[in-house]
């Protein structure tokens, strides 16, 4: 069966100006030239996009956030930092199709009256932003962006677009860290409000948009909102990039309407597990999801159909786990990783995380005894909701979710290798919270 394939079309070649222009290029921001800013923005509304970074805001109404007045610049931040374990989409869209990415940054752009862009790439992404660098330089030559805008579309509108490099922390893909890192400020999360739409880069309006998401602008433009919001789910329409990685034949990024049947992508499309293995676990949406149990497969990927079974639709990375994989080793990997990554700023995350850590370790170490599963989930019940921004979620979700899922994985590693019922010497005398959590 086909699929509409709107942002990573069968075309290998469009990363090149020619071969864009020749396939539509260019069109859908000569569109939105020729509307009022506040149409552009409705068109947006009405397709019903969402953005795909992983927090599912509708686009359209973040827009409208911006102040119509004009006061003090207004600025696009470019989010591109892509640093959540098992999602690998925006690189595809940056490395196959940069145009249609710099065409919705510029219909972005004109929309809420900014003249200047940036976007953010993680310092991984070496060969991406040599790429996007590549494919602005040839759109400000042939006047797609900058100045040459003026004449190109005979407008009084021009927007230039810069690239920032990260330097591989987690982090910096929340939105208020990246704009501290832009300004060349460490990149601890803000205190929320003020919101950047009041308050962003050098304490000007800003919008902060992902990869994908602005991309898919391009293609609203192109189609128009009405055809877009026919395709896929309907709380959440449009097509969607899901980076499948993990124990399947054909790992990769495939473009799919959203709400796509979990079980068909991964048996379908990319051709079920290796060797006949059966599946243990599925996250569908990025290392810091819950995971789906393999009774919860056969589930339509959008976010509705995801949080009535206790997870999300993230940045659509679905990691497909067999049943050779031990879950307590990979819960222990996913904590080290937020940890890791977790800023300091804030108590629940910088100690909780490491509590975590050290409680799996335990678990991992065949040296923890049942009370540890109990009190994971308190941790992370006691991180969620209680820090400055999301990482404390990120942390919390996928133990929690792995604990509470697959509860007997996790008994079964405890339960294998002590003895509850003997005094253990080894360990002493555990009574409390407090005697687990700070023990070496
Ligand atoms: Fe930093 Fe974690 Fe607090 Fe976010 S939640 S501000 S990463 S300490």
């Amino acid at each position: 069966m086909n699929y509409p394939k709107l942002l990573l079309p069968d075309n290998s070649e469009l990363a090149q100006l020619d071969v864009y222009l020749a396939n539509g290029g260019f069109k859908a921001i000569e569109r939105a030239l020729s509307l009022e800013r506040t149409v552009v923005i409705d068109e947006v509304k009405k397709s019903g996009l969402k953005g795909r970074g992983g927090a599912g805001f509708p686009t359209g109404l973040k827009w409208s956030f911006m102040p119509k007045v004009k006061s003090k610049p207004h600025y696009l931040c470019v989010n591109g930092d892509e640093s959540e374990p098992g999602s690998f989409k925006d690189r595809a869209i940056i490395e196959k199709n940069p145009f249609m990415l710099i065409e919705g940054i510029l219909i972005a752009s004109f929309a809420m009256n900014i003249t200047s862009a940036y976007v953010y790439i993680r310092g991984e992404y070496e060969s991406a932003s040599r790429l996007l660098a590549k494919a602005l330089d040839s759109a400000y030559s042939a006047g797609y962006v900058g100045d040459g805008m003026k004449q190109k579309y005979n407008s009084d509108y021009s927007v230039d677009i810069f690239i920032v490099k990260g330097a591989g922390a987690y982090i910096c893909g929340e939105e208020t860290s990246q704009m501290n890192s832009i300004e060349g400020k460490r990149a601890y999360p803000r205190v929320k409000p003020p919101f950047p739409a009041a308050s962003g880069l050098w304490n000007c309006p800003t919008t902060i948009n992902n990869v994908e998401t602005l991309t898919s602008v391009t293609a609203v433009l192109n189609i128009g909102s009405e055809a877009y919001s026919q395709i896929g789910a309907k709380t959440q329409p449009g097509t969607m990039l899901f980076g499948v990685s993990g124990n399947v034949a054909k790992p990769g990024v495939y473009e799919l309407p959203t709400g796509f049947n979990l079980k068909n992508l991964i048996f379908d499309i990319c051709g079920g597990v290796p060797n006949n293995k059966k599946i243990k676990a599925v996250i569908p949406g990025g290392s810091s999801m819950p995971p789906l149990t393999p009774d919860e497969l056969d589930i339509s990927l959008d976010e509705e159909s995801l949080k009535a079974v206790n997870t999300h639709l993230g940045t659509g990375g679905v990691m497909v786990i067999d049943e050779d994989a031990d879950l307590v080793e990979v819960t222990h990997r996913i904590a080290e990783f937020y940890h890791h990554e977790s800023c300091g700023q804030c108590t629940p995350c910088r100690e909780g995380t490491g509590w975590m850590v050290k409680v799996l370790k335990r678990m991992v170490n065949k040296e923890a005894t049942l009370a540890d599963l109990d009190l994971l989930v308190d941790i992370a019940n006691n991180i969620e909701g209680n820090t400055i921004c999301a990482l404390g979620e990120a942390a919390a979700w996928p133990v929690r979710g792995f604990v509470t899922k697959f509860r007997k994985d996790f008994e079964s590693a405890v339960s294998e290798n002590r003895n509850f019922n003997a005094p253990n010497i080894a360990y002493g005398k555990r009574n409390t919270k407090e005697d687990l959590l700070f023990e070496n």
